[in-house]
């Protein structure tokens, strides 16, 4: 050990695995959708290939991920289940990734053929799904380009250099109308696939908030990101409404308290003067490692002893102040900083109302200090 101060996400490979289980249940019907757990910015901050496993442990079939890196970093791990990558540069080669069976997301006809030479160079026939414009004005194929792309697919298909086997797209979220103008739009691009004679075995378009919210455009698999990790993609649901469970929890430890007199300064720039004698715990997580700035003078609270106490001052780059009055808390004490609210932890979400942001960029931004721990029990 370094002798720093306690500073970790500790990661739970049950709830991970509960909450891909429940996704499983809510997908059952109708046939039955595929599962495809997205893992991409290190498993969302929760460590990608133990995220992985529990996610497969959990049912899911596939894995998906931005970038190719990110692909076979999970190769590299030993992981062996389908991969999906989405996200490539301007001038992306696919080599690598198809020699290590990692199927590839084409969005341009210029991106099939640089996969196409992949696979004649690599020697293995690229596995690829098509990623198709809907109306998000992202990535994907523009819909002029949906006729061409798909015949040149089938072309490669029958020359053994490419096997096309799926296609899908990705909702804007803005109202269920917009989601489902988005469907209908899909609907065209797998029509017209089917009719240039290809029949995707794997048609998705759902993330976390349709997957839960539109259970008619489940279709053939579901891409599942923040849900996976216990986390909701609503504001007005939370974990224990989607019957998720976070799997992050961020613990620290006290590592100094110290008593001052009513008018004490507390932090930079004083935004917190001391109104009695009261003691301060001093907790080592700052801005550094993920808590907001911006959670400054927020009512923001932490778990000491079961007890909530109040973060007061600015949030600095490696610590927060806590005021813990004359509760008996001592040095060395465990601090939750934000876990699973059914166990007393403050929610990650009451982090993300105050700085303005959602649940999705405060555990993605969990910063390199901290260390993770998955645990199995
Ligand atoms: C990140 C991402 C997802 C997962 O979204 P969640 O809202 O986290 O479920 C799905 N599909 C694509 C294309 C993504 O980029």
């Amino acid at each position: 050990m370094s002798g720093g101060p306690v500073r970790v996400a500790e990661i739970s490979l049950p709830a991970i695995r509960r909450n891909v289980l429940r996704i499983r249940e809510l997908v059952a019907g109708g046939g039955g959708a595929a599962v495809i757990a997205v893992v991409k910015a290190n498993g969302y901050g929760h460590g990608a290939v133990d995220a992985a496993r529990a996610a497969l442990e959990g049912g899911a079939s596939m894995l998906g991920v931005a970038d190719q890196a990110e692909a076979l970093a999970l190769r590299a791990a030993g992981i062996d289940a389908p991969v999906l990558c989405w996200l490539h540069g301007a001038d992306a080669d696919f080599e690598r990734a198809v020699a290590e069976r990692i199927e590839i997301a084409v969005s341009r006809p210029a991106q099939l053929e640089a996969v196409a030479d992949a696979a004649r160079r690599a020697g293995v026939a690229a596995t690829v799904q098509f990623k198709v414009e809907t109306g998000l004005s992202r990535g994907g194929a523009a819909p002029v380009d949906w006729r061409p792309l798909f015949a040149r697919g089938v072309e490669l298909e029958h020359e053994g250099l490419v096997r096309v086997r799926g296609i899908f797209s990705h909702l804007s979220g803005t109202s269920p109308e917009h989601d489902l103008a988005q469907a209908a739009r899909f609907d065209e691009a797998v029509a017209l696939l089917r009719a240039a004679g290809c029949e995707p075995e794997l048609v998705h378009l759902a993330a976390s908030a349709a997957t839960f919210s539109l259970p008619q455009l489940h279709y053939t698999a579901v891409r599942v990101g923040i849900s996976v990790y216990g986390l909701s993609p609503f504001d007005d649901r939370d974990s224990a409404a989607l019957g998720l469970t976070p799997a992050m929890t961020l613990r620290s430890e006290v590592v100094a308290v110290r008593r001052v007199p009513a008018g004490a300064g507390v932090s930079y720039g004083f935004t917190h003067v001391a109104d009695r004698e009261t003691a301060l715990a001093l907790v080592p997580v700052g801005y550094a490692d993920g808590l907001p700035r911006a959670l400054s003078s927020t009512d923001l609270t932490v778990v000491i002893g079961g007890r909530r106490y109040p973060v007061v001052g600015r949030v600095s780059m490696d610590q927060i102040v806590v005021d813990v009055g004359d509760a008996p808390v001592s040095l060395g004490d465990p601090v939750v900083l934000f876990g699973d609210p059914a166990s007393g932890a403050p929610a990650v979400e009451e982090w993300a109302r105050r700085a303005g942001t959602i649940n999705y960029e405060i555990v993605t931004g969990i910063g390199g200090r901290v260390t993770r721990t998955a645990v199995d029990r």
